[in-house]
């Protein structure tokens, strides 16, 4: 245990945040650049395996490199006496879980843009091939402004290697695992985070996890993940849209061939929905294409997040995650407003208008014959016009019932 005032090589302690299932957490000041840090000291008894120690440097020098506004940068790690720290960004503010403590069910929308930010994280971590395999609601640190910070990225993997935990506890809660995690834990890959993050979401939409834990045994509760359904949400908070809970109830499907392929498909089903007629179970699965990470094509450099348009954001730039899943249930008919302009009006329009400023011409020079005449060309235009435009329309109008 660290007192306060105590410095770790340019790190001071200021306060400890808390205990975790790794160690103790203090927030610290970089004396150097004045900035708040979070200082996370590896337990001893998990340091002390050579082998634990370079995978766990590894993972931190993959991690370092993951650049986003959602995830919790990790600045150093450092040894000073035997003893190995994190030195991380601070992350200010309250965890999911305080929230959910103190205020109960999150409203509908606010949930969906705290959810939209974890899963543009998640997005952008799986295009990396980091997962993050331990996504719940203490590893969610909201500011006042609801701006989300995910902990923890990629430890759970070495550390879950280990079993059990410096203090005991199992490394990630079982209530946030998905079936695959608790059945087959070597072979999971991204869409675990989908469900746990699916479990999380779940919890913030009706204040309570969808599993029965009033049991000491861990067992019973994998037995559930695994076996049971999961309830309806609105069972317990009823201001939920049937939209959202059909979007929550796929990430948590039991099947990951059935979930969500991507984070991507999450947060287009939020804003288009999932269309009735597509059952997603009929559609066969594109298998998530892993990426070369993008630190490799971008050797030695860090992975900048690249703002909600780039390799990060939400409509991703170079990454294809395979075809959209759901098709938006309406189009913006700009197409159709270009070709009737240009063919209908523009064309149609600037005919009529040159052969109705000849028959004026004609008018004033007191030529009746050549006046009637580009008159009635003008007419002719404007009736053309007119009915290509009402025909091109309907069509338009009818492609996109169909
Ligand atoms: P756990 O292993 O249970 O996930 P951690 O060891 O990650 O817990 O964290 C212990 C405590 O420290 C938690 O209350 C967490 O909110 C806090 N904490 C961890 N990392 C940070 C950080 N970067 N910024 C602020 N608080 C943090």
């Amino acid at each position: 245990m660290l007192a306060e005032g105590a410095m770790v090589q340019g790190y001071k302690v200021l306060s400890l945040l808390g205990k975790g299932g790794m160690g103790e957490v203090y927030k610290g000041t970089d004396e150097q650049l004045g900035r708040e840090v979070a200082i996370k000291a590896l337990s001893p008894s998990l340091t002390q395996d050579s082998s634990f120690v370079n995978r766990f440097r590894k993972e931190a020098q993959v991690q370092a490199k993951l650049i986003h506004p959602n995830i919790v940068s990790l600045f150093a790690l450092v040894e000073e006496f035997g003893t190995y720290y994190m030195i991380m960004e601070y992350a200010g503010g309250r965890t999911l879980r305080e929230i959910i403590r103190s205020t109960g069910p999150i409203p509908e929308q606010r949930a969906i843009q705290i959810l939209t930010q974890i899963l543009n994280a998640l997005q952008f971590a799986h295009e990396c091939s980091i997962i993050h395999r331990d996504i719940k609601p203490t590893n969610i640190i909201l500011d006042t402004n609801d701006r989300v910070k995910i902990l923890d990225f990629g430890i759970a993997k070495i550390v879950g290697e280990k079993g059990m935990t410096a203090t005991g506890q199992n490394v990630g809660t079982v209530i946030y695992m998905s079936p695959e995690q608790i059945k087959t834990p070597r072979e999971v890959d991204h869409r675990t985070d989908i469900y746990s993050l699916g479990v999380t979401f779940f919890e913030m939409l009706s204040g309570r996890v969808p599993y029965n834990i009033n049991t000491d045994s861990d067992f019973a509760i994998m037995n559930e993940v695994v076996n049971q359904p999961i309830p309806d949400p609105r069972q317990y908070y009823p201001h939920i849209s049937d939209q959202t809970v059909a979007v929550l109830f796929r990430m948590l499907d039991k099947n990951p061939a059935a979930r969500f392929g991507t984070c991507s498909e999450v947060m287009d089903a939020l804003r288009y929905g999932i269309p009735s007629h597509q059952d997603p179970r009929q559609r066969p699965k594109q298998p998530y294409q892993q990426q070369q990470p993008a630190w490799e094509q971008n050797q030695g450099g860090q992975l900048p997040y690249q703002g909600p348009q780039g390799a990060g954001g939400y409509q991703s730039g170079p990454y294809q995650p395979g075809p959209s899943i759901d098709r938006p249930p309406f189009k913006s008919f700009m197409t159709e407003a270009i070709l009737v302009t240009i063919f209908c009006c523009l064309i149609g329009g600037i005919m009529s208008i040159v052969y109705a400023s000849q028959a004026n011409s004609h008018l004033a020079a007191g030529n009746m014959d050549q006046a009637r005449i580009s008159a009635g060309k003008a007419k002719q235009w404007v009736t053309v016009s007119f009915w290509i435009g009402l025909v091109v329309g309907i069509i338009a109008f009818l492609s996109n019932l169909s």
